[in-house]
């Protein structure tokens, strides 16, 4: 069977769940090839195998810490000369994105990101993308060189597969472009001590309904009586109310967990783009025409600042 190369997202050696999904996916085109880079990558080997990884590639030096993606790239494209895999796939973060692009560019592959599905057609890997806010679902396959294919979180639900996934060294030699951009600090951004908002099992959201930066703490509390993901539609993020990172949807983030509950969120199509495919949808909005009203599976038609208290109160008192 051919191989296919997965790029690892890890942090210091614990493998996010992007790759986790991704390695699942991979299994369907070919055996899973790991390539693990920086601080910790032998330590991922472990993960990767039990996802159905039948090796993984690693390397680790500092100009993967202290340069930008180019030295990345340099490492996968040796990856790719060692193994002659059959399509090489990354999860859609910004820096996944970077490292394809580059790398289809330098092997001459074609590349499709953003997919949300993947299936081995008579042609080769077919890929699925949700376009034009989720109104349009896209198949695409690549017909130039070895598919390079970008993967967006929450496409699939992990599932292990043991495999043999033994670390082995791989030699990677630095590109004269591999130091051009240096780092010159880091700061690391303060810890919510929430879950990964693409990771989390429950989010909740808020969105123009809370009013201001200073009432999120409402939303807050009840994610926090969850163990939640806190997320915002764009309308909150766009009045400085939360950070962008925290957006939920089309130019945010899409997510995909076990609840999602929205407060004060009208469904408008670009916010359903990344939160539809949830697996319990909860609303609370105080119009009851809200659109958000014809996704959920719970609505509450209320005043979310009387509404959601008393829902945190009632999780709280249930947990004991
Ligand atoms: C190209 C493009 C990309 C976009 N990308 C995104 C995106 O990624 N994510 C995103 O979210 N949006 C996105 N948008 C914006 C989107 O069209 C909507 O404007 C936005 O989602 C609206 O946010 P909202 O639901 O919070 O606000 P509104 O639509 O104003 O809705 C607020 C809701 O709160 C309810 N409400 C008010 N007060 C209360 C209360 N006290 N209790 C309960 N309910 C209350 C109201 O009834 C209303 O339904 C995009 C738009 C464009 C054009």
């Amino acid at each position: 069977m051919a191989e296919v190369l997965v790029y690892v997202d890890h942090v210091d050696g614990a493998v996010r769940k992007p790759t986790l999904e991704l390695l699942t996916l991979a299994r369907r085109i070919g055996e899973p090839v790991a390539v693990a880079l920086g601080a910790g990558a032998a330590d991922t080997a472990a993960t990767a195998a039990e996802y159905g990884a039948v090796r993984v590639l690693t390397a680790d030096a500092p100009e993967f810490a202290d340069y930008l993606v180019v030295p990345k790239v340099d490492a996968l494209q040796a990856a790719y000369q060692a193994v002659n895999p059959a399509a090489v796939l990354f999860p859609s973060s910004a820096e996944g994105k970077e490292i394809a692009a580059r790398l289809a560019v330098r092997i001459g592959s074609g590349i499709i990101t953003d997919a949300v599905d993947l299936e081995q057609g008579d042609e080769g890997p077919v890929a699925t993308q949700s376009v034009f806010a989720a109104a349009y679902t896209t198949k695409s396959r690549i017909t130039k060189g070895t598919p390079v294919i970008t993967v967006k979180p929450n496409s699939a639900a992990p599932e292990a597969a043991p495999a043999a996934g033994a670390a082995e060294a791989l030699e990677v030699s630095f590109s004269e472009q591999a130091t051009g951009t240096k780092v010159v600090s880091r700061a690391a951004r303060e810890s919510t001590g929430r879950p990964d908002l693409t990771e989390a099992a429950i989010v909740v959201s808020g969105g123009r309904g809370v009013g201001g930066a200073e009432n999120f703490p409402v939303v807050e509390a009840l994610a926090d009586s969850l163990g939640a993901a806190v997320g915002a539609s764009r309308a909150a993020v766009d009045a400085g109310w939360y950070p962008h990172t925290n957006q939920v949807g089309q130019t945010g983030k899409t997510v995909s967990p076990q609840l999602y509950i929205a407060a004060g969120i009208s469904g408008a199509i670009q916010h359903r783009a990344g939160m539809q495919t949830s697996k319990t949808i909860v609303a609370v909005n105080k119009d009851a025409e809200a659109p958000i009203f014809d996704l959920v599976d719970y609505g509450v038609v209320g005043d979310l600042f009387e509404v959601v208290p008393q829902l945190t109160e009632e999780v709280k008192t249930r947990k004991g």
